[in-house]
């Protein structure tokens, strides 16, 4: 395997993909599928083009294994999202390379993932690998406002993607520390599920300078202050234990314990404020309440009629959203009308008792002996859910080596890969489809 030539021509395309602007809203992600499809053909890989809205592009692509085995499908999306142009070093649809690193918006999120699966396509295919399973490659739209054009589109209109036993999509990634060693794998194989709720304060207009009892501001103001202050009971999946467990070698020793069963290390009063001080481990253990949205008067010496919020509340899969919603109201009082406004199904975490699990498990133990590979469970909401939904085991995880700090440049100014990233991935990604589908 000429591994130097195939490092060069991922760039290459990494590069020419960068260039094409797909940023959502509008999308038009048909121009990045087209130029994928360009590719697909090129090698002779079947590949088919889905348009469900104009200018929203899906593309399929399928590499034929014998069928002993259903099929695992490798996702990757499109779309980016806008950028601040003035704000970047480089142009940020150039496709720029700098210091060994490629700039560029969906550098990391998620265009390198997308080369990265199709790459590994290429290579089985060049290399006539003889397969037990379809590898079904899916570059999709929309991902960034939703995915109704997108992963959602796709479950409900092609049939074939629902065969899959697998599915791998972009999310965790293999943490590197401040010296640049790997210092866990992040799997994330699980998501909080969505509950965005509005909340409505009515009362008596009048002259601001009179103050009077019915004002709407001040009822949803009080009702506020109490519902930010609730603290959710904590609800540990078992996910979420074996990721705190997984983690415990790493603490300091007087918390190793704690971490080592963090259902009852949660009971101590002062560990349990520091874990929960961290927002990612808040969001692991417990359902969440965030005050997004406040409206409320439009004029310094009017009271309103009216004034409203938003909630974004993100429960722990499983938990009973009636309950949640009743001990909510409850808590706001009377006065104050809730609404749901958005709400994603409850759905529980992909297993980890699988031979896709253990082919990461086993990279990981051959590549970085000593490194957990760990589940996560996502604050956050990715298309994963979509294909959770009608049962396909789902892991989220992008095969690039990054450090805490990299992985905030998604969505953010300066977004770029290590170009080594793209070797990396390939190779890892070749070596775990071998792995489970020959
Ligand atoms: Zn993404």
């Amino acid at each position: 395997m000429d591994w130097d030539q195939l490092f060069r021509e991922a760039i290459q395309y990494l590069q020419e993909y960068i260039r094409i602007e797909t940023v959502n809203p509008p999308g038009n992600e048909l121009k990045g599928a087209r130029f994928l499809k360009k590719i697909f053909d090129a090698e002779s890989i079947p590949c088919q083009l889905f348009e469900p809205f104009q200018g929203r592009g899906n593309l399929l692509a399928t590499l034929k294994g014998s069928g002993e085995k259903k099929p695992i499908l490798l996702l990757n999306h499109i779309d980016v999202v806008p950028v601040e142009k003035e704000r970047w070093e480089v142009d940020p649809f150039a496709g720029i390379i700098k210091n060994g690193y490629l700039y560029g918006r969906g550098a990391l999120d998620c265009k390198s993932t997308g080369i990265i699966e199709m790459m590994t396509l290429l290579i089985l295919k060049r290399k006539k690998i003889s397969l037990k399973r379809d590898i079904l490659f899916l570059a999709s739209a929309d991902e960034e406002t939703g995915g109704r054009w997108g992963v959602q589109w796709a479950m409900e209109n092609i049939p074939s993607l629902r065969e899959s036993e697998y599915a791998l999509n972009e999310g965790g990634y293999i943490i590197l520390n401040e010296n640049g060693v790997s210092d866990r794998y992040e799997i994330s194989n699980g998501q909080k599920v969505i509950l965005q709720l509005k909340l409505k304060a009515k009362g008596t207009s009048g002259h601001g300078s009179m103050p009077h009892p019915d004002n709407p501001n001040v009822k949803l103001v009080h009702a506020l202050e109490v519902i930010t202050k609730w603290e959710t009971p904590f609800n540990i999946l078992p996910t979420v234990k074996e990721y705190f467990f997984k983690m415990a070698p790493k603490q300091p020793p007087y918390e190793k314990r704690f971490f080592e069963d963090i259902e009852k290390g949660l009971n101590d009063p002062s560990f349990s404020v520091r874990l929960t001080s961290n927002p990612i481990y808040n969001a692991m253990v417990r359902n969440t309440i965030s005050l997004t949205m406040l409206q409320g008067g439009s004029k310094a010496n009017v009271i309103p009629s009216e004034s409203s919020a938003t909630l974004d509340c993100r429960l722990i899969p499983g938990s009973l959203k009636e309950d949640f919603l009743k001990e909510i109201r409850r808590r706001l009082g009377a006065e104050i009308e809730v609404e749901v406004c958005a709400e994603s199904k409850s759905l529980p975490p992909s297993s980890l008792d699988t031979d896709f699990f253990q082919a990461i498990k086993k990279y990981a133990a051959e590549n970085d002996p000593n490194c957990p590979v760990v589940p996560l469970l996502l604050p956050g909401a990715t298309d994963s859910r979509f294909l959770r939904e009608k049962g396909i085991i789902t892991y989220d995880f992008c095969p690039f080596r990054l450090t805490e700090k990299e992985r905030l440049r998604v969505h953010g100014n300066n977004e770029r890969i290590a170009l080594k990233n793209l070797m990396f991935g390939m190779r890892m990604l070749v070596d775990i489809l071998k792995e489970i589908a020959t």
